[in-house]
């Protein structure tokens, strides 16, 4: 079975590497030639704007899937037009547009704390007005790792909002003063089975994951079932196949939902190795349209390699660590590898990995 991915970024690559065992084989579509994925695939370099390169693509595949959030729609409905595409544009879609996303949180029941749109400076004074301050307004579109976000303090945030972020369309929301922040990567395979992993507890460094614990600390053990449940929600209204993520704010015991992301995620990477079947392999066998395999979890913490390559035999000292570089090279901000810590002693690992690999 032939599967098209587009994106080729590091989660492409990951997909395959726990789809090549399967018997899948892979084709990758992306504007670099340098992508992460073309070692474990056939690469086709192109626009997402380019007709023709998409249509290299998508000729002869048997099922097509993406890995980048931000893959423009009209490039995802040529593909789907063609070939079986999972998840689908629609999901995309509406993991593209804050506003989508948080209006369809509400609709199936899942806590979100107060949002309202504002298309205009006149808007984001008007909400400002109505919500109260703080608030934090985002680019509705593109943002990622806390890019194009601006928290409004004080009057004189509110007026430079507009401009500060492009005069683009925003979502405006309450900033909540959360606990913890956590997330929810779970599967829907082809016939509606449904598997979540166990919650997983993220914290970010400059706006970027720097650190997953799973299983999160779940005092009252309910936590994780209420945030499943709600996983389960949304991808019964989207008829979901594939794997989805959900981030969550902790408040006084109560999940907030921040931002889904139809895809394979980043705080689901402890899965490789803390899991019987990871999000990729399971991603994998939703899309064929195959069982799903089982989400059992030893206790795991994944680091992120942010702007800086560490020694492998370093790393690999740390007992019970895995490394997995991506095959980028470093740049500030960048994420070019995850080590996972599994075990008792995982907590203990996982700091000597942050002190081998500061962020830069
Ligand atoms: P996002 O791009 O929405 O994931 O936001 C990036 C990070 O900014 C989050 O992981 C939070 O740490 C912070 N953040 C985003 N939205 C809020 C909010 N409404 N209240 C407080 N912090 C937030």
């Amino acid at each position: 079975m032939l599967v098209g991915v587009l994106g080729g970024g590091q989660l492409g690559r990951m997909l395959a590497l726990a789809g090549l065992p399967l018997g899948l084989r892979f084709r990758f579509f992306d504007p670099s030639p340098e992508a992460p994925a073309r070692d474990v695939g056939e690469l086709v370099v192109g626009g997402f704007d380019d007709a023709s390169a998409l249509d290299r693509f998508w000729s002869g595949l048997d099922v097509a899937t993406f890995e980048f959030e931000n893959v423009p729609l009209a490039a995802a409905e040529r593909v789907a037009g063609r070939v079986a595409m999972h998840p689908s544009p629609r999901a995309l879609a509406t993991g593209q547009d804050r506003l989508s996303e948080k209006t369809l949180f509400r609709e199936v029941g899942v806590g979100v704390h107060d949002f309202a749109p504002a298309a205009s400076d006149a808007d984001v004074r008007r909400v400002a007005a109505a919500l109260g301050l703080p608030l934090i307004a985002k680019t509705r579109r593109m943002g990622y790792d806390g890019k194009g976000q601006k928290v409004l303090r004080d009057q004189k945030d509110v007026e430079a909002c507009w401009a500060e972020l492009g005069g683009v369309p925003l979502l405006v929301e309450r900033l909540v003063a959360f606990e913890r922040e956590v997330s929810i990567v779970a599967c829907r395979g082809a016939g509606g089975e449904f598997a979540a992993y166990p919650l997983t507890q993220n914290t970010h460094e400059r706006g970027i994951l720097r650190e997953s614990v799973a299983p999160a600390p779940d005092p009252e053990g309910t936590l994780s079932d209420r945030a499943a449940g709600h996983a389960r929600a949304i991808m019964e209204r989207l008829g979901y196949v594939g794997v989805l993520a959900i981030e969550f704010f902790v408040r006084d015991g109560e999940l907030l939902a921040n931002e889904m992301a139809p895809r394979v995620h980043n705080s689901g990477h402890w899965t490789i190795d803390g899991c019987a079947c990871s999000q990729f392999e399971n991603h994998c066998r939703a899309i064929a349209g195959w069982p799903l395999g089982r989400t059992t979890a030893a206790p795991s913490v994944m680091v992120n390699l942010i702007g800086h390559v560490p020694e492998a035999a370093e790393v690999l000292r740390v007992p019970g660590a895995h490394l997995h570089l991506y095959g980028k090279a470093a740049r500030p901000g960048r994420k070019v590898g995850h080590v996972t810590v599994v075990g008792p002693e995982a907590m203990a690992g996982a700091e000597r990995v942050r002190a081998l690999s500061p962020m830069v």
